[in-house]
């Protein structure tokens, strides 16, 4: 059920750098609403499709491609932090900090972001990035209802300092034993070109986490936190998974299928 959506006055540079496919009469909307209060009983639910992968999987590459084909309003919820970082707020000098150690802001802040910049658009939402751990998906859920659809980008990942991975049975010349955690070297080498990727992006993007360092944390993250979040969806029966190990039309092709596959799917732009 949704609780509770309060309008608050555009005041962000994030809500227009993120909220980038806000038609004409969806901005209308959305200013004539402001400053009064929706999602009170009754009140429609939005659509809200969630995009995530690890860190490097191509969230952004994709969610930048559907928008181009489907009227979806992207919320990119690392976009939504780093435009709170840039407005030099005492919030944004917390979030840079979490941002740079590669681990997860809290929830509330978070969650209060994507809530402002719902609120100046109808959607549909497709929200990347988020949510990343079981608080996220708490916090989201107590406000927006329950998640109905995870588009999720899978490039097999491993991190050796995870104590979370499953503990694997494997052999070599001493017999069998049980290794703490299983490494295949095929998820070793995704794990590297994701690396890879970051590190070439890190060149331009000019992003405060895209150095090695930062990286390794955000894969343990990623691995630790969030695909916890995963597993749970994936129970409900939400998770759509899209192989993301190909080039970026590979895997767009890839995933407007699974869109189409779904029940509700998304409108294409007319
Ligand atoms: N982040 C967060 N909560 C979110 C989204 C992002 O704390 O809901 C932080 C986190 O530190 C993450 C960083 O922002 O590592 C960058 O997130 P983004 O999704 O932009 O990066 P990606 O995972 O695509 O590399
Ligand atoms: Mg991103």
């Amino acid at each position: 059920m949704l609780h509770l959506l309060v309008l608050q006055l555009p005041s962000l540079l994030a809500s227009r750098t993120c909220a980038r496919t806000a038609t004409s009469s969806s901005r209308a909307a959305a200013s004539m609403l402001a400053s009064t209060e929706i999602g009170k009983q009754g009140a429609a639910k939005p659509t809200i499709y969630f995009v995530m992968g690890g860190p490097g999987s191509g969230k952004g590459t994709q969610c930048e491609k559907l928008i181009q084909s489907y009227g979806m309003v992207h919320l990119s919820a690392g976009d939504l932090l780093r435009a709170e970082v840039k407005s030099g707020s005492a919030e944004g000098r917390k979030i840079a900090k979490i941002i740079e150690e590669g681990k997860i802001v809290v929830s509330e802040t978070t969650v209060g972001l994507l809530r402002k910049a719902m609120s100046q658009a109808e959607g549909p939402f497709l929200i990347d990035g988020f949510p990343r751990s079981m608080s996220n998906l708490q916090a989201f859920e107590a406000e927006m209802g329950p998640c109905e659809f995870m588009l999720f980008l899978e490039v097999p990942l491993s991190t050796p300092s995870t104590p979370s991975l499953r503990p694997a049975l494997v052999t070599d010349h001493r017999g069998p034993f049980v290794r703490a955690h299983a490494r295949s070297p095929r998820s070793q080498v995704s794990e590297a070109e994701m690396e890879k990727r970051l590190l070439k992006r890190g060149v331009s993007s000019g992003r405060s986490d895209d150095n090695a360092e930062t990286i390794r944390k955000r894969f343990h993250t990623f691995v630790s936190e969030s695909m916890p979040v995963m597993d749970e969806l994936e129970r409900r029966g939400v998770v759509h998974k899209v192989s993301a190990e190909a080039s970026a039309d590979e895997v767009y092709s890839r995933v407007c299928e699974t869109l189409g596959r779904h029940p509700r799917p998304v409108l294409p732009k007319e």
